[in-house]
């Protein structure tokens, strides 16, 4: 989508911290860290959110998780991570291009809000 800067920085027209990148997806640093490591998860195909995400989007979806447990360790995750993916305004989701947050390197709150 062209005016959609998760799509801008999957094309590498906007710089961004990449440190995966394979078919389906890229996982890049949060410009804004809320954690010791703060990674987002982007799937390359655009979605708004999970509501408009296609059964084709979903397996992708599936197979990106997957190969983030066999990533986590060396993104220091070690310890366990948490996994967030705000949707609307309730949720603050401020870009709309379905993204997952990573976000661990130390023990986090145990609660959500
Ligand atoms: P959300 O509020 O769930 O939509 O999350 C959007 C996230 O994208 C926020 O945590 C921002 O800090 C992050 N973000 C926005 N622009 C960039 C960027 N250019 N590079 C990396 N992260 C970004």
């Amino acid at each position: 989508m062209s005016d959609c800067i998760f799509c801008k920085i999957i094309k590498g027209e906007i710089p961004s911290v990449k440190l995966y990148e394979d078919d389906d997806m890229v996982i890049i640093k949060d410009v804004a860290p809320q954690a010791p490591v703060h990674l987002l998860l982007l799937p390359k195909q655009h979605f708004a959110n999970i509501m408009e995400m296609t059964d084709e989007q979903a397996q992708i979806l599936g197979r990106c998780l997957k190969k983030l447990s066999a990533l986590a360790d060396g993104f220091g995750l070690e310890g366990g991570f948490r996994l967030v993916s705000n949707k609307g305004a309730d949720a603050c989701q401020s870009v709309e291009h379905l993204h997952i947050h990573i976000l661990g390197g130390k023990k986090l709150a145990d609660k959500m809000c």
